[in-house]
């Protein structure tokens, strides 16, 4: 299927003839070569999108709840080729594959069940202060939607969209990212095998420049949601606000995270190692602004020092492997550039920095540490992508809220304290979407995704997810002619 686009229903070749190599960033091996869509594919796409929505849009919320049941069993049933066939491509560890997997398959289920209470949600009777008129409201799907997604977490953000989306009764065509669209690619096959009508789903590989760019122009397109990076977000929006059409945007971070002097150390070193190592350090919201009481940093770095050298990089099916390689030669690159600008501003290095010893080929990265980092370094603002800490101490709660929310960021942040008070207040006071306390980076389907600031706009995930795909119809009339 790789060398074929997922179109109305079947397997079709792309009209430029073209193919994207498909690189493992583990060996460096082309994997595969996938077929190249081109702005004709788009449009062909779309019209298959455009014509399914007649009848998908008409169907029951219990009908189409049953198709994302069916999906999540068709997933569950093939989770271990899915794990494997991801971090063969984006290098991740298998144990953090099989997590994607997981997430994918409580995220269908969840929105099975949100698209099941749908058909009691509709005109339901909205009570009127004014006298005479009966007001009821409606909750109906957008239309054919554009969905476009990054390769750090592939088949999780995909179905926190394409899951909502079909929930709502929306068609759409899905844009995979050009680096990791194996798994993706999966979906169209898992699409046919549950016999969900043709159309509903379509799958177009290519470039952002080709293909994503068709997808956001297309006049029949009803709303685009996209996930990435900051500047091609600016580029969707601009294409967007031409024809004023709906917009998600799910963009960077530069989260924070707060230990308190009352913290427990060894917890701590955990769940700092886990918010900015996992995946590489390749997640949005990667807590990759460190900051600590003065009171306990030196015992703490101590401590961070040495798990993150005990860290085990390597092939993401190697045993016991902790931390993959970056999952492209770009960002491999970008990466090594902050890392090496951080040594040229004379940035104090507690350790790593460098590319990975022991590695003939592969894109890895010493996991990293910079200490008392300046405000005004570009390691602390910008996001980074990739397996960067940055360090600042702090001598009052007040302080550490203000460098926290100094960002112009706010997808997520940490809070580690033993004083649940204590936690729940700075909780409160941080600009940021999601806030995990004393945990790792915890999503689950019912938590809303999203975040304050230039993190973007909207919300994926619980009932906020849904209802980005949802247009709200209001019908009042007089009830003298009811
Ligand atoms: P990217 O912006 O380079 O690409 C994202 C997608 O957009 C890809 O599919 C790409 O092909 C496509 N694209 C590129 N140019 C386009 C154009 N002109 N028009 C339409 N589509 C285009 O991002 P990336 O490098 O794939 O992902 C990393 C970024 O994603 C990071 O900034 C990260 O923070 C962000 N991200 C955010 C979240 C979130 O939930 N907030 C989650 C994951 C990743």
């Amino acid at each position: 299927m790789y060398d074929t686009l997922f179109i109305n229903g079947d397997w079709v070749a792309a009209s430029s003839g073209k193919t994207l190599a498909v690189i493992n960033p583990a060996t460096e091996a082309v994997i595969a070569e996938v077929a190249a869509g081109s702005p004709a594919d788009i449009d062909s796409a779309v019209s298959a999108a455009k014509a399914a929505f007649t009848h998908w849009s008409k169907t029951s919320g219990a009908q189409r709840g049953a198709y994302l049941r069916a999906i999540a069993r068709r997933i569950e049933a093939g989770a271990e080729e899915l794990a494997a066939l991801s971090s063969g491509n984006n290098g991740k560890p298998l144990s953090e594959a099989r997590i994607d997997i997981d997430d994918a398959i409580a995220t269908w289920d969840y929105y099975a069940g949100l698209a099941e209470q749908l058909d009691a949600r509709q005109n339901a009777e909205v009570p009127l202060a004014m006298p005479g008129y009966r007001s009821s409201s409606r909750l109906e799907p957008a239309g054919v939607v554009g969905l476009i997604v990054p390769w750090n977490f592939p088949f999780v953000t995909t179905a926190w969209k394409v899951a909502p989306a079909l929930a709502a009764g929306c068609t759409l065509v899905l844009k995979p990212s050009e680096i990791t669209p194996l798994v993706e690619l999966q979906l169209g096959a898992i699409a046919q095998s549950v016999g969900l009508p043709a159309g509903v789903i379509n799958i177009v590989c290519g470039s952002g420049s080709d293909v994503g760019s068709a997808l956001t122009a297309h006049p029949d397109i009803a709303k685009i949601s996209f996930t990435g990076s900051n500047r091609v977000g600016e580029i969707v929006m601009q294409s967007l606000a031409k024809q004023v059409k709906g917009l998600s945007l799910e963009l960077g971070g530069k989260s924070p995270m707060l230990v308190m002097d009352d913290a427990d150390l060894d917890q701590a070193t955990d769940w700092i190692l886990g918010g900015i190592f996992y995946n590489a350090g390749q997640m949005c919201s990667a807590t990759s602004r460190l900051l600590v009481h003065e009171s306990i940093a030196p015992q703490l770095l101590q401590r961070l020092k040495a798990a993150t050298e005990a860290l085990k990089l390597g092939d993401a099916f190697e045993e016991g492997v902790q931390m993959g390689p970056l999952t492209s030669k770009a960002q491999f690159d970008t990466v090594m550039g902050y890392i090496e600008r951080g040594q040229a501003e004379g940035l104090t290095l507690l350790t790593g920095g460098r590319r990975a010893e022991g590695f003939e080929r592969g894109y890895f990265i010493e996991p990293t540490i910079f200490v008392d980092v300046p405000t005004d370094s570009a390691l602390w603002r910008e996001e980074i992508f990739g397996p960067v800490l940055c360090v600042r101490t702090f001598s009052s709660e007040a302080q550490a809220i203000t460098l926290a929310n100094d960002s112009d960021f706010g997808l997520a942040a940490g809070i580690i304290s033993q004083d649940n008070a204590k936690a729940q207040r700075i909780a409160e006071q941080l600009q940021a979407g999601h806030i995990w306390i004393n945990s790792l980076q915890l999503v689950c389907p019912e938590t809303s995704w999203g975040g304050f600031k230039r993190s973007g706009i909207g919300r994926e995930l619980g009932p906020w997810g849904l209802a980005a795909y949802l247009e709200v119809k209001h019908i009042t009339q007089p009830l003298a002619e009811l």
